[in-house]
């Protein structure tokens, strides 16, 4: 309450500005500071339901905290706010929303990761009826099968999809839906939240080495086994290398010295500066005496026997301005150099797995293409968000999608 009577109230609240969900932050942290936290809790909910899971690990120092303060010695601490919010409530009992009277219309939505949790939860808080199809064995996405343990406690995420389906909403496991086109006629409309969440491959010599994997792999193998209490049935080796500069990168590396892997590198090609990750993982990093060095890409891994020996490096150095706006990397001829490992990590990138494109538009990558008012597709009655549209950004985000397009779905369908 302490932190909370910081808040000034600013009429402009440039916070807000900073969420991607437009969550009322000046009126939550007010309900803090007058001991209203059911109150509170129940304000960041109206725009993100996934209130708990963003207050672990939304990047608030390149969001909202970063927006406040200008008035201020140092920011409010918003997500530490929200956090206690959301931890009174998972302490206290979750209280359902009232959703308004049945319109007797059925919205099919494909993906249980945060995108299409957060768009099934307002649906049904505005009466349709709605069922979610998840490929996998658990809902949650990357928040059950990416983002480590120590960094989002499972039984907050497990919480909040229990809440999202005593809300109503029906959610069929190990159930992939491949051919839209079966799908379509059975709903009034659709919401696709199928994410990102293939590998870039490194394309080079050796990559098919066994002790070369793809991070994804090596962070979704690790959780399952975290979920079923096992120990992971991945081990990695003493001498590890990764390859990145995204928060897949950092969470690899933590992971694999969190599991006992002694000497573990990162190698990303640009600067540190241009890396994606967030600034408070790649803090973490240093502190786990992961090293990050700059301005390196792997060329070949070499075997010996069908196990992997070394990998081969060359230095690179900043080129012309890129498409990202950011200096290309250029490799530096005659600076390869060879280091010993015993596992590499490859962490590039994400790509997108959506196969339906005959049936809406996609652009250049595979990214489903949607009007940004409305997340509606080139198709009718299909709406998008999360991962599948943007290519991989933050949660907030994905959770932001869904609501938008749970909008716009009530704004096509809600009056007909
Ligand atoms: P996903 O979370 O990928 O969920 C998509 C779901 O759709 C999955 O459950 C998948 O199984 C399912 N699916 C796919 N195809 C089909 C199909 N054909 N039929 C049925 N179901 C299907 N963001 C942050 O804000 N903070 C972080 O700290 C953070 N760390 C991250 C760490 C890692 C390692 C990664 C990879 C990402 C991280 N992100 C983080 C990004 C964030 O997790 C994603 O932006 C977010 O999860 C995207 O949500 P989504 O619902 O669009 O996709």
């Amino acid at each position: 309450m302490a932190e909370a009577s910081r808040c000034l109230g600013c009429a402009d609240a440039p916070c807000i500005d900073g969420c991607p969900a437009r969550n009322n932050i000046v009126k939550f942290i007010r309900q803090i500071a007058q001991e209203n936290f059911r109150g509170a809790i129940r304000t960041v909910k109206e725009s993100n339901v996934f209130a708990g899971t963003c207050a672990y690990i939304c990047p608030v120092g390149e969001s909202c905290e970063m927006k406040c303060g200008s008035k201020l010695d140092r920011p409010v601490k918003i997500g530490e706010l929200q956090r206690f919010v959301a931890e009174y409530e998972r302490e206290n009992g979750f209280r359902k929303f009232k959703t308004l009277p049945p319109k007797n219309k059925k919205i099919g939505v494909i993906g249980a990761g945060p995108a299409g949790l957060s768009a099934s939860f307002y649906l049904v808080c505005m009466g349709y009826e709605v069922e979610v199809f998840e490929a996998a064995e658990l809902p949650g996405g990357i928040l059950t099968y990416g983002i480590p343990e120590n960094r989002l406690i499972p039984d907050v995420v497990k919480d909040e999809i229990e809440f999202i389906v005593q809300m109503g909403a029906k959610i069929k496991i190990n159930s992939p839906v491949d051919d839209l086109n079966k799908f379509i006629d059975h709903y009034d409309a659709i919401f696709i939240g199928v994410g990102a969440y293939g590998s870039v491959k490194l394309k080079i010599p050796g990559e098919e080495l066994e002790e070369v994997i793809q991070a994804q792999n090596y962070l979704k193998r690790r959780k399952i086994a975290v979920y079923n209490n096992q120990k992971p049935d991945i081990k990695l080796g003493s001498r590890v290398a990764v390859f990145g500069g995204g928060n897949t990168a950092i969470d690899a590396a933590t992971c694999a010295k969190n599991d006992g892997s002694e000497d573990v590198k990162i190698y990303y090609r640009r600067s540190i500066n241009d890396m994606p990750a967030f600034k408070d993982e790649i803090e973490y990093c240093k502190t786990l005496d992961i090293e990050i060095i700059e301005y390196m890409q792997p060329v070949s891994f070499q075997g010996e026997n069908n196990k992997l020996k070394s990998v081969t490096i060359v230095k690179t150095k900043p080129g012309e301005v890129d498409q990202s706006g950011r200096q290309r990397p250029v490799m530096i001829e005659g600076s390869e150099f060879f280091i010993e490992i015993d596992s590499a990590i490859a962490a590039i990138g994400q790509l997108p797995t959506f196969e339906n494109t005959d049936i809406v538009d996609v652009d250049k990558k595979g990214l489903i293409l949607i009007d940004d008012e409305t997340m509606k597709t080139s198709h009718p009655k299909i709406f998008a968000g999360g991962d599948a549209v943007n290519g991989g950004a933050t949660v907030v985000k994905a959770v932001a999608d869904g609501c938008k397009a749970a909008e716009g779905i009530d704004a096509l369908i809600g009056k007909s």
